[in-house]
């Protein structure tokens, strides 16, 4: 695989890791393939580990960052077929072509450190839109937002010409995300919807004493690297801004797409639904018999609790919870 370039290897940058590791140990490591699910201790171990994985948070100080004398790319040409080598070419291509991250990440990050002091790689920060407390779909979202692949503004330039006005924004700009989320002084709604958003988490005093103001764009964008001391309070956090950016997202195209009327107090009553609902499916997942829950879920039902503790009272939130779905989309 290291030789073929890792073009096309799935978890690449896992095996990468693994393979610095081995090439780094003093000892000499044997490899013996063993088979899967047939009651083999350490098999099972991983097994569970990996499943436990899955549903973890992400945990930047465990990454194993590969010191770049150590990381091995590109493809050793000897070894490779007629095949792989076209592969690796259209790959190389298609990089070029996807400019959209590799312009919008290096200004993500260094925005970042310039906020944490923190220097996160960009594979953290692809790591980190892809993990719990951010909602599946919503992880979609961000995904897209950092790839340029939102349908809107320039977007609609490669749809020919009946589609040329589609581009821009009502107030006469180029409607990119970064408009639609955080740049038009068109939509008052936008602007409120986020002091209404924000205002749940300060709401929440879970910052300690410090405020939070409004996210920029790239904030937006990196929301999984959001970490303050306070663990619910990180996680709450994380999940509203992630949804406050969605839901405007869906509004925009409620509105511009569906026509739909749009005002800030739908906005808002939008966003508190949208928030309730997470918190509902986030605490009746703690709710099941002890007996139901596995021991991941039995860990993190104290974290599940703590984060919405604060925003919807002590105890009793389903006074605050009782919320009957309806459907606005
Ligand atoms: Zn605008």
């Amino acid at each position: 695989m290291e030789d073929e370039g890792w073009l096309g290897t799935q978890n690449a940058d896992l095996i990468r890791a693994a393979l610095f590791l081995i090439r780094t140990r003093t000892a000499e490591t044997y490899i013996q393939k063993v088979k899967a699910h047939s009651g083999i201790r350490g098999n099972e171990e991983a097994d569970t580990m990996a499943k436990e994985g899955l549903e973890k948070e992400i945990d930047t100080s465990v990454m194993i960052v590969i010191p770049p004398n150590w990381d091995y790319s590109g493809a050793r040409l000897q070894s490779l077929t007629f095949n792989q080598m076209y592969r690796w070419i259209s790959h190389l291509n298609q990089e070029g072509k996807d400019t959209a991250a590799q312009m919008i990440v290096p200004d993500i990050l260094s925005e970042i450190y310039d906020q944490t002091g923190i220097p996160y790689t960009e594979q953290v920060l692809w790591a980190s839109i892809r993990t719990p407390p951010i909602r599946r779909e919503v992880q979609d979202f961000l995904w897209q937002a950092i790839h340029g692949r939102t349908v809107c503004g320039a977007f609609f330039s490669k749809w020919g010409e009946e589609w040329i006005d589609r581009q821009y924004c009502e107030c006469g700009n180029l409607e990119s995300l970064q408009h639609i989320l955080t740049g038009c002084e068109d939509r008052p709604w936008v602007e409120e919807i986020w002091n209404a958003s924000i205002g749940l988490i300060n709401q929440a005093r879970c910052m300690k004493g410090s405020t939070l103001s409004p996210p920029t764009y790239n904030q937006i964008l990196a929301v999984g690297l959001l970490n303050t001391a306070n663990k619910p309070a990180t996680r709450l956090s994380k999940i509203i801004i992630s949804e406050t950016a969605y839901l405007i997202w869906k509004l925009r195209n409620a509105w511009v797409i569906r026509k739909e009327t749009m005002s800030s107090e739908r906005a808002i009553g939008a966003l508190k639904e949208t928030i309730l609902k997470r918190a509902k499916v986030d605490l009746d997942s703690t709710r099941l018999p002890e007996n139901r829950l596995d021991r991941k879920k039995r860990e993190s039902k104290g974290l599940v609790t703590a984060t919405w503790e604060v925003l919807l009272g002590n105890g009793s939130s389903s006074r605050s919870l009782r919320w009957t779905p309806s459907d606005h989309g």
